[in-house]
């Protein structure tokens, strides 16, 4: 079964053709500049196809860039499939599902009206993931299943006391403000994997999963369920992150914006874009350029790392804490599959709770590994994340059963 995996943003669109059940990649782009110039990506995976690079192709709407991917996947010369009938579903990520979605679900009319619903939560993403889902319909027809797979519904198993702010009961009641949580279907791929790499059952393990990106987010998994995540009502709280502060004091607001009279869309434009360890370190959000000018003897920058990673740590300590034990600690996402000296220092020095970390086997990047040493209780381990065959395999369940 091929499966197109489409990610629409308000001006962009990623896609993968993959075949979930033998996990091959057939194509893979972007199609960019969606009602501006028009930027086209599509790199086949196939021997002796030809990569297309950033080249013009017209795309007023995003139904036009749907249309110049199908060109794409079935064109004569570069295509990976002879006809759009080899295309058996298309899978979208959405990001926010509210508390509708606790799962992914086939689009129907209902269900693109409960999507419409969630707008207000997720006033950005939301809209473009929906125009994505009509383009896709009015393009291919009515014929080829579309399922929606939200990175908000893995987290729907939290207990109440996980999700609830201390805010007048009201405002969860009639304004649904709550705990929704991120990067869900990123972290169900790796606790699959993580399982999968332990040879035991997923209902079996307790599990701390770092997605530790731009974004990032850590989440508690107790028997395969998100027991607890540490992004909020937006993906705004939780850890620093490249440029969003992650948890502060919400007096601070109220106090800067007296002191240098700004209002609050200045204040939260500050907290997403000039925060996190951009912020601290006036420099940069890439964890890279950080640890760089930190060896280069920039204080800032050493400090925005050390935070990043000191947050980190108390999250695990404290998911441990929560679930009563922890059996493993999944690193995942560009700074947790590619950055050792990072993992090694969040995971070390926490051998009091049988976290033994391997100093040599941590010095890998980007491949399925176990990081602690063999007689380390709780294993740690790095699982490059796979959000799109995630979502491939998610919506190939769904249209199996149909
Ligand atoms: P997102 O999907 O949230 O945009 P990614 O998961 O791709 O982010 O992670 C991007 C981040 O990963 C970059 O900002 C960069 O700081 C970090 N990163 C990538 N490679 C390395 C590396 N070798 N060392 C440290 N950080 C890295």
């Amino acid at each position: 079964m091929n499966v197109l995996v489409i990610n629409a943003g308000s001006s962009s669109l990623k896609y993968q053709l993959l075949n979930p059940q033998t996990e091959t990649l057939l194509a893979v782009g972007l199609c960019e500049r969606i009602g501006i110039d028009g930027k086209f990506t599509y790199k086949p995976q196939l021997d002796g196809k030809e990569t297309l690079k950033a080249i013009d192709v017209a795309m007023p709407t995003h139904s036009e860039a749907i249309q110049a991917v199908l060109n794409a996947l079935v064109d004569e010369k570069n295509g990976v499939i002879a006809s759009m009938k080899e295309i058996d579903a298309v899978g979208h990520r959405v990001v926010h599902g509210g508390d509708v979605f606790s799962g992914s679900v086939l689009i129907t009319d209902d269900v693109m009206k409960a999507l419409e619903d969630c707008i207000p939560l997720a006033p950005l993403h939301n809209p473009a993931n929906i125009t994505g889902i009509n383009a896709c319909v009015a393009v291919m027809g009515a014929d080829v299943p579309q399922v929606g797979v939200f990175d908000t519904a893995f987290h729907q198993t939290m207990p109440a006391k996980a999700f609830t702010y201390a805010l007048p009961y009201k405002y969860y009641t009639e304004d649904k403000v709550r705990r929704y949580g991120f990067h869900g279907t990123s972290h169900k791929y790796v606790a699959g994997r993580a399982a999968a790499m332990l040879g035991k059952d997923v209902a079996d393990l307790k599990l701390v999963s770092c997605h530790l990106g731009n974004g990032s987010s850590v989440t508690a998994i107790d028997a395969g369920k998100s027991v607890d995540t540490s992004m909020g009502f937006t993906p705004l709280a939780g850890l620093p992150m490249g440029t969003r502060s992650g948890d502060i004091d919400a007096g601070i607001m109220e106090y800067l914006m007296n002191k240098h009279n700004m209002d609050i869309t200045e204040m939260v434009s500050i907290l997403n874009k000039k925060s996190g360890v951009f912020g601290v370190s006036d420099l940069s959000s890439d964890f890279r350029d950080l640890e760089n000018a930190g060896k280069d003897g920039n204080a800032e920058a050493a400090l925005s790392v050390e935070m990043f990673n000191y947050g980190v740590k108390k999250l695990i300590g404290s998911y441990a804490a929560a679930m009563g034990g922890v059996d493993a600690v999944i690193f995942t996402a560009g700074v947790g599959e590619n950055s050792a000296s990072q993992r090694l220092d969040i995971a070390g020095g926490l051998e009091f709770m049988g976290i033994t970390m391997d100093a040599e086997a941590n010095k890998v990047r980007g491949e399925e590994t176990v990081i602690s040493t063999a007689d380390s209780k709780v294993k740690v381990l790095l699982i490059p994340t796979n959000e799109e065959l995630m979502i491939a395999m998610d919506t190939a369940a769904i249209v199996s059963a149909l």
